[in-house]
């Protein structure tokens, strides 16, 4: 075992998730490469844990955050008016398509959706939430509350009264082999039923990522949400996108990940690529909803003014250099790569993805279960082979790929390689 290793294992908590058998130290990243402490150097995949969507020490993003912290990095809290934060918030209301949208800054995915919580049970006067099974929202009280998956949860107290939806999952026994609509009509049945017998009319919200990214990219049929909405509006129940993962055009088709189901959400939550690496997320709402909670706020560190820089370049280039595109270009080569091998390898269960967000369920090749110490094996086979990628899934047998948005075709195609490669090695052990 490394020092550090040993050092991290005394004293931080025995239930933080660390990759690799040997557990590598990252030290520096340029471009979508980084470095470890040894001197071997990555591919990223990953994109750290989607958040550096631009890779690393990209010029624009460290002038801006050089050019504020060479000003004294000057006041941090909502107290004072700060010019980067109101830009900021001006870029992110328009681009969400949300009418009179308003937008209030935190420093994580967790604080955002915590906060869009707020916004709906205050609304709605009820602690009623719908959330979608196998799902991911944060690590606090609230947020833990709504995540439909025990592998991620311990408290078995919640502040919130939550039902779970079928819905993003598709890969569950009573729905195998329906077609798209067969699907949504079904998960549109269980969405009614739920209200019926569970928990009308006083219900929030309900609050869903578009493509769950810890459950394991898994994805519902487009128009779904829209489905589910028309539903929602009926009892005036709230929707709330989490789009921690699949915002900023992640998904290729949209920029957000619910664009693709043909709906405008009444709140959506971001966070993690947005500050590529610095900390930033929050919430865009409905103004009326935003404005609706009547105490006194403020966020000490939500939109501070060196994460905001980070974030306004961040947006910049992401706009002027249309990445959405990149990632509908790279997406289908990446895909095409990789759906051969759910049909020759028994190894391999699916192949799936959105833009640059595609995923590999690693399954046993005689049962045809979920296989997570196969996961664990490509993920180290990859390492091996100098490139990072996920791993995630209700059974933590699936591979996560979220690459940098600035991937480059040649980088597309050497990731491709190494993927396939250290698959099929795995597989070829165990078949
Ligand atoms: N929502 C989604 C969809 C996430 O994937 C995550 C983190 O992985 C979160 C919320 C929580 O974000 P954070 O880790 O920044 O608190």
């Amino acid at each position: 075992m490394s020092d550090l290793l040993a050092r991290h294992r005394a004293v931080m908590p025995s239930w933080l998730a660390l990759y690799y058998d040997a557990p590598i130290e990252i030290v520096s990243g340029k471009g979508n490469r980084v470095t470890d402490a040894e001197g071997r150097t990555y591919l990223d995949f990953f994109a750290g844990i989607v958040t550096n969507m631009l890779g690393y020490d990209v010029a624009e993003v460290r002038e801006a955050v050089e050019r504020q912290i060479a000003r004294g990095v000057v006041h941090t809290s909502t107290l004072y008016l700060l010019r980067g934060q109101v830009e900021l918030a001006e870029k992110i209301a328009r681009l969400s398509g949300i009418p009179d949208a308003k937008v209030f800054f935190t420093n994580s995915g967790t604080e955002a959706n915590e906060t869009a919580l707020l916004l709906a049970t205050c609304a709605r006067g009820s602690d009623q939430v719908l959330a979608m099974r196998n799902s991911y929202h944060g690590r606090s009280y609230g947020t833990i509350a709504i995540t439909g998956n025990k592998g991620w949860k311990n408290s078995a107290l919640s502040p919130l009264n939550v039902h779970y939806l079928h819905g993003t999952d598709r890969d569950r026994p009573a729905f195998r082999g329906m077609s798209d609509t067969a699907y949504i009509e079904a998960c549109v049945a269980d969405l009614r039923d739920v209200l019926a017998t569970a928990t009308a009319p006083d219900v929030a919200c309900l609050i869903a990522e578009p493509v769950q990214g810890v459950g394991g990219f898994a994805m519902a049929p487009d128009g779904l949400f829209a489905a589910y909405k028309e539903v929602l509006d009926e009892h005036g129940i709230l929707f709330v996108s989490d789009e921690v993962q699949t915002g900023w055009g992640r998904t290729g088709s949209s920029f957000w990940g619910i664009g693709d189901h043909g709906v405008t959400p009444d709140a959506m939550t971001f966070a993690k690529g947005l500050g590529n690496g610095f900390a930033i997320g929050g919430v865009v709402a409905r103004g009326d909803l935003m404005d609706g909670l009547t105490a006194n706020g403020v966020a000490t560190f939500g939109g501070n003014p060196v994460s905001t820089a980070a974030a306004n370049a961040t947006l910049d280039y992401v706009l002027d250099h249309d990445l959405q595109s990149n990632a509908a270009r790279l997406g289908p080569i990446l895909l095409e790569g990789l759906r051969p091998l759910a049909d020759s390898l028994p190894a391999v269960g699916a192949v799936r993805g959105k833009g640059l967000m595609f995923a590999v369920d690693m399954v046993d090749p005689g049962t045809g279960a979920p296989a997570p110490a196969l996961a664990a094996a490509v993920l180290e086979g990859t390492r091996r082979r100098g490139l990072l990628v996920g791993k995630g899934g209700l059974h933590g047998s699936v591979l996560r790929m979220a690459p940098p948005l600035t991937l480059g075709e040649e980088e597309a195609r050497e990731g491709l390689a190494i993927l396939v490669e250290a698959i099929t090695e795995v597989n070829a052990a165990a078949e």
